[in-house]
């Protein structure tokens, strides 16, 4: 059950439990904030102890208030949040913020509480913001709600923005005013007992103050459910975030590959790729990209025209481009030829544009005109640096004019003292953000590019990929009947498995004994791959278990001598539980498929370059299932060794459609099939023509 969240940012009425009279406790911080900032609702004081509240008649009880009440914000000791929730519940209330402390955050009693609190609210239909946290605010000037103790309220504009932590709250809160960032709503979650970024997301999605979603979080509460959300509502809004607390997943008690190299934090930068969501390393990063995307438009695509007044910044702004993904191309033919026409003749028209010091703001107004009409051209960022000869505020007053209802982003970098702040002031209120310094305005624009080219993209609609359900499932049942109940799968269930699924396997016959090897040799003919079959050695090779190019009987049958003999100098004859062999594949590239599953994430699928190289390059990139056909591309072009898949010194091209087809399909596996736990095909050996699993190990759980 889950109550919709208008209450929570549109109420009518809102009560304040705890409301205290002497200003400086957080409690008659909140009230006051209620009052002061002109809340459009009506605002009722709930006090045990007394009757005026800051010159407001207060109410001993929420049950008292004479009015119907729609949110409440609890600042009590915890120890008397229950009790008031659960009058809150039979007044009616919708919604609870809960700014209190003692909670989740304190022990397992403090757990306790917290469930007892959900509890309380789920019983009632309300839902709960906190416990711990700093509260909620909406700028809309027809709500002007401020349920919070920050000591400033933002400007009114198209940013949302939750923060987990409170007191990067207060921060994020100072900031926006400091910078003039205009905020549509505020939520500190705490400790997230109910509504958590998620439940934002889609409360945002369908606001229409709010154009851009920036997050500040320490974990991603419940990933699968933020992934969805995240990558339905970032299609149509940018998400921001900036993730703290990277705890270390710890060691994994992995036996594979997969496990062992998938840690956490490449997980949440996976999902967040795809789920489109901007990640940035400091909040400062987040404003920078989040106020470009609320008041701009989206680049469409990297290439960015550099407009500046003085060489040096203009090359500082051209390398910190390049370096971030950027390029600032040599610009079209046409565009050269205007800007000659009136620059002087000491002017760059190459690309930055340098229009040198005498540049006056008609000058910026033109070149600015023809620098968004070139059509290689998806952005511009405006340099100037004050002269004297020119008024910042005119070369404002230009860019504006051309920047607004462009289709194209404009970002401006003005640096100097003489006129800029007036400068700056006129470029925030017609929606041009501006940056201190090139590079922050070049990481902000390689953002939102990289944004946009997620958002082009046309939803690949998976072509359901045809499996055999029942086969895979006859499969499972037989490994779960075994006694043992061996957690690995034994090499022809392994095949038959990924056979039902349509994965690439070779030719390939388990024998036992000699001579029943080189009987079923015949049907898988020479030269072949010769391997050791055993539930207890893992790495075939490390116990010399691995023949390849057999070509003939008498290879076969030395070969097979050969094995016996190792394993019982190795003590191991009786872990020899037959022979594999298989089609030799020759003319490929060795590369690794993988999936493992994290307790939070669910599947997440692996790709690298396969054999000795897996572990020693630790070459390997990672998608959480359901890997789209867009999600597999990205992830062969993500590899560091990806040339070697297009031919690195006349090696084979291989088939790239096989591997993305082959990837769509291990994804698949595992999201029909939870209890795979791991799945490792080393090497997939890729090929011009195809993509072949030659080695396979699927563990699975009860
Ligand atoms: P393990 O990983 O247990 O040591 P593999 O089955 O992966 O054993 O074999 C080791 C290596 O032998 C592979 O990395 C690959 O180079 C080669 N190999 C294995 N099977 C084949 C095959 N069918 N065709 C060609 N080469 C193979
Ligand atoms: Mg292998």
């Amino acid at each position: 059950m889950t109550a919709p969240l208008h209450s929570l940012f549109r109420p009518r009425s809102v009560a304040v439990i705890g409301a205290a009279r002497r200003r400086g406790s957080i409690s008659a911080e909140v009230f006051h904030n209620l009052l002061e900032r002109g809340f459009q609702g009506a605002v009722y004081p709930v006090s045990a102890r007394s009757a005026v509240v800051q010159s407001v008649r207060a109410y001993p009880s929420v049950e008292a208030i004479p009015d119907d009440v729609d949110l409440a914000v609890l600042v009590i000791p915890a120890r008397e949040v229950l009790i008031a929730a659960e009058a809150c519940g039979r007044k009616g209330v919708r919604a609870l913020v809960v700014i209190s402390a003692g909670f989740g955050e304190t022990g397992p009693e403090g757990v306790a509480l917290q469930a007892e609190l959900v509890a309380c609210a789920e019983r009632y239909g309300m839902r709960v913001v906190g416990p711990n946290c700093l509260g909620v605010l909406n700028a809309n000037p027809e709500v002007r709600l401020d349920a919070t103790f920050a000591p400033h309220f933002p400007p009114f504009g198209g940013v949302a923005v939750c923060s987990q932590s409170g007191a990067l709250g207060l921060a994020i809160l100072d900031l926006a005013k400091e910078v003039g960032m205009g905020v549509s709503s505020f939520v500190s979650i705490g400790n997230r007992a109910d509504v958590s970024a998620a439940d934002l997301l889609e409360y945002w999605e369908h606001d229409p103050d709010t154009k851009v979603i920036l997050l500040y979080l320490e974990n991603l509460g419940e990933p699968r459910r933020f992934m969805e959300t995240a990558r339905r509502v970032s299609r149509h809004k940018p998400i921001a975030l900036v993730k703290s607390g990277r705890t270390e997943a710890g060691r994994r008690a992995a036996s594979s590959h997969t496990g062992a190299l998938a840690g956490l934090d490449v997980a949440v930068d996976a999902v967040l790729g795809q789920c489109g969501v901007v990640r940035t390393d400091t909040i400062h990063e987040l404003f920078d990209v989040g106020m470009l995307l609320a008041s701009q438009p989206v680049p469409a695509g990297p290439r960015v025209a550099i407009l500046t007044n003085a060489g040096g910044p203009g090359i500082m702004a051209t390398d910190a481009c390049e370096t971030r993904g950027l390029a600032v191309p040599p610009l079209a033919e046409p565009t050269r030829a205007a800007l000659r026409e009136y620059l002087p003749a000491a002017a760059s028209v190459g690309n930055p544009v340098d229009m040198i010091a005498s540049a006056t703001a008609e000058d910026y107004e033109r070149s600015l005109r023809l620098l968004l009409a070139d059509e290689t051209i998806g952005s511009v960022l405006v340099l100037f640096v004050t002269p004297i000869v020119t008024a910042a505020l005119d070369v404002a007053r230009a860019v504006t004019r051309v920047a607004e209802g462009s289709p194209k982003p404009v970002a401006a970098c003005f640096m100097g003292s003489q006129g800029v702040p007036e400068a700056l002031e006129h470029l925030r209120q017609h929606g041009v953000v501006t940056y201190a310094f090139p590079e922050a305005a070049a990481a902000a624009l390689a953002r939102a590019a990289r944004y946009g080219v997620y958002r082009e993209r046309v939803p690949a609609l998976l072509p359901p990929l045809s499996v055999d359900r029942s086969a895979a499932q006859g499969v499972l049942a037989e490994q779960l009947q075994e006694e043992t109940g061996a957690r690995w799968l034994s090499p022809e269930r392994v095949r038959r498995l990924l056979e039902a699924y349509g994965i690439p396997t070779p030719r390939q016959a388990v024998a036992h004994g000699v001579d029943d090897a080189v009987s079923k040799a015949g049907r898988v003919g020479y030269p072949l791959v010769f391997k050791l079959v055993s539930s207890t050695i893992l790495h075939k090779s490390d116990v010399g278990g691995v023949r390849v190019g057999l070509r003939d009987e008498q290879e076969l049958r030395a070969a097979y001598a050969e094995l016996e003999a190792r394993l019982a100098a190795l003590g191991r004859a009786g872990e020899l539980e037959g022979v594999l062999l298989q089609e030799l594949v020759t003319g490929g590239v060795e590369t690794f498929v993988g999936a493992t599953r994290d307790e939070q994430f669910g599947h997440l699928v692996g790709f690298g370059l396969g054999g000795l190289q897996v572990e020693l390059l630790r070459d390997v990139v990672f998608r959480a299932a359901p890997v789209s056909a867009d999600d597999a591309t990205d992830m062969l072009g993500a590899i560091r060794g990806k040339a070697l898949l297009e031919g690195f010194r006349s090696g084979p091209v291989v088939k790239k459609a096989a591997l993305v087809e082959l990837l769509l399909r291990v994804s698949q596996l595992v999201e029909e099939h939870p209890e795979l736990v791991e799945l490792d095909l080393n090497p997939v050996i890729a090929t011009p023509t195809g993509a072949i699993a030659v080695d396979a190990r699927i563990r699975m759980v009860r």
